[in-house]
C-alpha cells in the first residue's frame, strides 16, 4: 500500500504545517484500512494566522470590482468542471456516498460559481425618490469583512462552496475550517482557488477539530462574520459565542424531514420519493426523510412495498457504480443509530427491515448499516422527534390532511417537507401550511437547486438563507446613502 499523502493548511498563499506539528487521519468509512490523506491537527496559533493574513488581503480585495472579483469565481467553476469525476471519486473516497452523489456535490460547487459570479455584475442596490428637492437616495451593499466557515462533513464540497463564493463575490475574505472528516474535499476547493488565482490572503483554509480550531475561529477578535453550517447543538454554541462578541452569525442547522403520502397519490411515485429521501447519502442529509406520513386508506399496501424495496437496496462501496447506499460517515454514526434502533424498539415501534450493522465480507472492514424501517410510530416518540442521522425511517399512519400538516409541524426543525397528491387544493393547504424553508410536491425532501433560498425555520436554523440571492444578505452590510445637491441644508421630516 502507497504511503498517505500530507496535506498542509493554507494560509496567505503558502501551503503551510501546523505549528502543533500535529497530524489528523483521513480514514475511508468503507475501508477503515484506507487512510485518505493525513492533514494538519491546527491550534489556536494558526488561527490566528489565518485571520491576520485574511484581514490584511481585505483591504484590496474589498476595493477589486466586484464584476473582476467574479472572474475568479468563474473560473473556480472552470476549473471545477475540469476536475468533477477525480473529486468525486476522492470524496466517495474520503466520506462513503455513493459516486452519483459526489458528482452531484462537486456540480454544485459548479452550480453555485456560476450563479455567483453573475452576481458580480448585479448585487442589486435600490434607487427610491428622496422627500426632499435635489437629493438623491440609493442603498448599495458593502462587504462584512473576514469571515469564519465552518462547515459539516456530509457535503463536503457544496456547502464550503456556497459560504465561499457568495463572501468572495461581496468582497470579504475567509479563513474555512472544514469538518475533520472531510478536510480532503475542503482542501480540493482551496487548491482549485489558488489555481484560479484568486490573490494571497483572500481563501485561506485551517484543518481540525471544532474544539481546537473551531471554536478559537470563532471567537477570534479579528473575525467578523461566522457562517456555520452543523448540528443545532454546536450551532447553538456558535450563536450564543457569536451574540455575546457581536458577530454577525448565520446558522444552518438540523431537520426531521417529512413526506406526506396522501390517499390519492401515486403510490409508485411516492415510494421512489421516500427511498431516495430516506436513504440517499444513507440519510445523512440535513434534508433527509426521516419520517413519512401515510393516509390509513393506503397504509397497509404502502408499508408492505416500503419495506420490499428498503430490503433490496443494494449497499455497498460507493465507488461500486451499481451500489445505492454507501457506509456511515464513522464509527460513533453506527454506535448512535444502533442507539435509536433500540429506542425505537422500546417505545413500541414495530421494526419493518434492518435495524442491524453490516459485517459480513467486505462490510466487516466498514462502517455499514442496514436500510431501517419502521412503522407504526407514534408523532411523539423520539424517533419521530429526533434528528437520527442516518438510514432509518419513521412511518406514521394518519387520517387526514390536517392531522398530517399537524404532525409534520409538530418537531423543533423546520427545514424540508413533502407532499405527494393528484389534488391541487390539498398540494397547496400543505403549501401554505407547513412551516419549512423548503417544500415539494411530488417530490422527495432532498433535491434543493441554488438558485432558490436554502434552509429552515425554528431550531434549523437562524433566520438566514443560503443560496440563491439571499446569500448576499448573509454576507454583505447594507449601506443607505443620500446624496444632497441642493446647496443647502435640508431636513428630512421637518423641512417641507
Ligand atoms: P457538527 O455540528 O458536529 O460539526 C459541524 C462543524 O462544526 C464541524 O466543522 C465541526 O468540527 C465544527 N465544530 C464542532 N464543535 C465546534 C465548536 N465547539 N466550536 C466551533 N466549531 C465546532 O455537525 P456534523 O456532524 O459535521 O454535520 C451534521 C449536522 O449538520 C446535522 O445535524 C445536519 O442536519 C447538519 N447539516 C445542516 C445543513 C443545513 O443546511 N441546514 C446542511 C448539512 C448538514
Amino acid at each position: 500500500m502507497t504511503e498517505a499523502k500530507t496535506y498542509r493548511n493554507f494560509i496567505n498563499g503558502e501551503w503551510v504545517s501546523s505549528t502543533s506539528g500535529k497530524l489528523l487521519e483521513d480514514r475511508n468509512p468503507a475501508d477503515s484500512s484506507e487512510i485518505v490523506g493525513v492533514f494538519q491537527d491546527s491550534t489556536a496559533e494558526d488561527v490566528q494566522q489565518a485571520v491576520d493574513a485574511a484581514r490584511e488581503a481585505f483591504r484590496k480585495w474589498r476595493l477589486t470590482p466586484a464584476p473582476k472579483r467574479a472572474e475568479y469565481i468563474y473560473k473556480v467553476g472552470e476549473i471545477l468542471i475540469r476536475r468533477k469525476e477525480e473529486y468525486a471519486r476522492e470524496m466517495t473516497r474520503e466520506m462513503g456516498k455513493v459516486l452519483k452523489e459526489t458528482r452531484g456535490d462537486v456540480q454544485e460547487g459548479i452550480d453555485i460559481a456560476y450563479y455567483t459570479a453573475g452576481e458580480g455584475r448585479r448585487m442589486f442596490g435600490k434607487t427610491v425618490p428622496s422627500e426632499l428637492h435635489n437629493k438623491y437616495a440609493m442603498s448599495m451593499r458593502m462587504p462584512v469583512g473576514t469571515c469564519a466557515l465552518i462547515t459539516p462533513w456530509n457535503f463536503p464540497m457544496a456547502i464550503p462552496s456556497w459560504k465561499l463564493m457568495p463572501a468572495l463575490v461581496c468582497g470579504n475574505t475567509v479563513v474555512l475550517k472544514p469538518a475533520s472528516d472531510t478536510p480532503l474535499s475542503a482542501y480540493h476547493l482551496v487548491k482549485v482557488c489558488q489555481e484560479a488565482g484568486i490573490p494571497r490572503g483572500v481563501v485561506n483554509l485551517v484543518t481540525g477539530s471544532g474544539t481546537s480550531v473551531g471554536s478559537p475561529l470563532m471567537q477570534n477578535s479579528g473575525v467578523d462574520l461566522v457562517s456555520f453550517t452543523g448540528s443545532t447543538d454546536v450551532g447553538g454554541k456558535v450563536g450564543e459565542t457569536a451574540a455575546r462578541l457581536f458577530k454577525r452569525c448565520s446558522l444552518e442547522m438540523g431537520g426531521k424531514n417529512v413526506i406526506i403520502v396522501l390517499d390519492d397519490a401515486r403510490l409508485d411515485l411516492a415510494l421512489d420519493g421516500v427511498l431516495w429521501g430516506a436513504f440517499g447519502t444513507s440519510g445523512q442529509r440535513c434534508t433527509a426523510t426521516s419520517r413519512v406520513v401515510v393516509h390509513k386508506k393506503v397504509y397497509g399496501e404502502f408499508v408492505e412495498k416500503l419495506a420490499e424495496r428498503a430490503k433490496n437496496l443494494r449497499v455497498g462501496d460507493g465507488l461500486d457504480e451499481s451500489v445505492e447506499m454507501g457506509p456511515l460517515i464513522n464509527e460513533p454514526a453506527v454506535k448512535k443509530i444502533a442507539e435509536y434502533v433500540q429506542i425505537g424498539r422500546d417505545e413500541g415501534a414495530s421494526l419493518l427491515c434492518g435495524g442491524v450493522r453490516l459485517t459480513k465480507g467486505e462490510f466487516g472492514r466498514g462502517s455499514f448499516f442496514a436500510p431501517t424501517v419502521f412503522s407504526d410510530v407514534e408523532p411523539g416518540m423520539r424517533l419521530a422527534q429526533e434528528e437520527i442521522f442516518g438510514p432509518v425511517l419513521s412511518v406514521i399512519p394518519c387520517d387526514s390532511l390536517d392531522q398530517a400538516i399537524e404532525i409534520g409541524n409538530g418537531v423543533k426543525y423546520g427545514l424540508s417537507s413533502a407532499i405527494y397528491t393528484q389534488d391541487v387544493n390539498k398540494a397547496f393547504i400543505a403549501m401554505r401550511d407547513l412551516f419549512t424553508g423548503i417544500f415539494y410536491v411530488n417530490s422527495s425532501t432532498i433535491g434543493a437547486e441554488v438558485q432558490l433560498p436554502f434552509g429552515g425555520t425554528k431550531q434549523t436554523g437562524n433566520g438566514h438563507r443560503e443560496a440563491a440571492d439571499t446569500a448576499l444578505d448573509i454576507f454583505s452590510e447594507w449601506k443607505a446613502v443620500y446624496v444632497d445637491f441642493s446647496g443647502k441644508l435640508q431636513k428630512a421630516q421637518i423641512d417641507s
